[in-house]
């Protein structure tokens, strides 16, 4: 019998290229900054959102080549600078793109060396002529996570909430499971048509992406507490073999803090005793 024709697969998007800007809408432009990585994928995605008035979110690392670029998109018309959180891949460069332009520098809480201007609450409407940003706050990843929602094309800015092609690390104290889960559950409401991450991809499939999340958690979670129970009691690192045998060993260093963060919520719960990265964990 002849084999089922396998499904179109969609077609590939074209490669995320350092300091090349390319049009994802009416509106929204991205610049991807050259630091690719473990940790950063193809590197940190740079948006340009507006064309009289610009809005740049997350300049990325303090970069000569790429405020350069970001400059060269925008020039005197960016008049923010919008940061979905202080750390080091999204938001050193703020500074450079603040001296460059006179934009103001505008984020949930300053931290991690990073000045702000000014301090958005979640709720708060960045107003421009052509469009309105809704900022939305987004602990888990990091307390002082922000997304925006660009209300006219229903397209999410969603930093290291949500990024293409991995999930996001929780590390505490300042990462929070279970505040990133209620972060989850928040944007899945918001009726997105699209997802622009801090890295990788433009995400057109808003609702399966984090659907897909939040099984992968509650899976992670049940993972984590059945190789304790078959334990009894033990350490993070040795669960972290057990359970991440599907992912490279070289991310299994990192993979301790998400386990943390799984324990954590389990603990506040009542279903484990622990408290510690290096300590010993059992089952309540
Ligand atoms: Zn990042």
């Amino acid at each position: 019998m002849p084999a089922e024709p396998a499904p179109e697969a969609p077609p590939e998007p074209p490669p995320l290229v350092p300091g090349v800007a390319r049009a994802l809408s009416p509106l929204a432009r991205r610049i991807v900054a050259p630091n690719p990585g473990l940790m950063t994928g193809p590197g940190t995605n740079t948006y340009l959102v507006g064309i009289d008035e610009i809005a740049v979110i997350d300049p990325g690392p303090d970069d000569e080549s790429h405020l350069d670029a970001i400059v060269g998109c925008g020039g005197d018309r960016i008049r923010w600078i919008l940061l979905t959180h202080t750390h080091a891949d999204h938001a050193p460069g703020a500074a450079g793109l603040r001296e460059r332009t006179g934009a103001e520098v505008l984020g949930f809480a300053p931290r991690d060396g990073v000045r702000l201007d000014g301090r958005i609450p979640g709720g708060h409407r960045i107003e421009a002529t052509e469009f309105r940003l809704r900022v939305i706050h987004t602990p888990g990843h990091a307390s002082n996570h922000l997304c925006f929602l660009l209300e006219e094309e229903r397209m999410l800015f969603s930093g290291d909430h949500i990024m293409q092609g991995s999930t996001v690390v929780i590390r505490p104290p300042d990462g929070d499971m279970t505040a990133y889960l209620g972060s989850l559950e928040a944007v899945r409401k918001l009726r997105l048509r699209s997802i622009a991450p801090g890295h990788g991809h433009l995400i057109e499939q808003p609702t399966e992406v984090i659907d897909h999340y939040l099984r992968h958690r509650h899976e992670r979670e049940k993972q984590i507490l059945d190789a304790l129970a078959a334990a009894g009691t033990a350490k993070i690192d040795q669960l972290v073999a057990e359970v991440y045998v599907d992912v490279p060993a070289e991310l299994h260093p990192v993979a301790r803090y998400t386990v943390h963060a799984h324990l954590l919520k389990l603990a506040a719960e009542g279903r484990v005793t622990g408290r510690t990265l290096t300590g010993k964990w059992s089952i309540a």
